[in-house]
């Protein structure tokens, strides 16, 4: 099992742009976009909730375009607390959507969760895992609606944040956030008691670019 108590020891052959990061809003430069960021063109949902040991993950199928790139979804995983942090505040989860493209790359779509009102789709996500099982959902779960559709996203080349720990992953940092309840987290955190972000890495000469859905 992944330790994160020992990510210091975790094998990185790569180099200078690692994820998570952490940044001041103010440092990313705005960019205007002739075309929209994201279009989720098609139904994206999610079919089973499989126990990673360190979080579960929801595997997923649909399309849509990242930049105009296609790509198909992958899945949904969770980590808790936030990863990536933006002005020094670490939200209380952060969700990642994984999206491939033809080639390979991966994009991934992040979500910070602040506690709040409930989360119906994490509820649901919660009620069906099973400890080291894969559990098929009796139906496919939507999740475009979990999706950022406004707001500010920042986006970024870093890395997968979890050995092998590959870089040119493109990363997409929504601002405004999704909640989930007290109850929620604490039902998670029963299942995952141990925190599964890895450190803030260095920014080092990256670039980021602000834009508003
Ligand atoms: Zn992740």
């Amino acid at each position: 099992m992944l330790d994160y108590r020992k990510q210091q020891e975790w094998s990185n052959g790569f180099g200078h742009q690692q994820s998570p990061i952490g940044f001041l809003s103010a440092t990313a430069q705005p960019e205007q976009l002739t075309t929209s960021l994201f279009e989720w063109s098609s139904p994206l949902a999610v079919t089973t909730v499989i126990d990673r040991e360190t979080n579960f993950e929801a595997t997923g199928t649909g399309n849509a375009r990242l930049l105009q790139q296609p790509v198909t979804f992958q899945q949904l995983h969770f980590h808790a607390p936030a990863e990536h942090q933006i002005d020094g505040h670490q939200a209380a989860m952060e969700w990642h959507f994984v999206f491939q493209d033809a080639l390979g790359q991966l994009s991934v779509v992040a979500c910070f969760a602040e506690l709040g009102a409930a989360n119906p789709l994490f509820e649901q996500l919660l009620t069906h895992f099973q400890s080291r099982q894969t559990a098929t959902l009796p139906q496919a779960l939507p999740v475009n609606s979990w999706l950022p559709q406004a707001g500010g996203v920042v986006r970024y080349l870093g890395s997968l944040t979890t050995p092998p720990l590959t870089e040119g992953v493109h990363w997409y940092l929504a601002a405004t956030p999704l909640t989930v309840s007290v109850e929620q987290l604490q039902q998670y955190r029963e299942f995952f008691p141990q925190d599964n972000n890895r450190q803030l890495q260095d920014l080092n000469q990256r670039r980021l670019f602000k834009s508003v859905l």
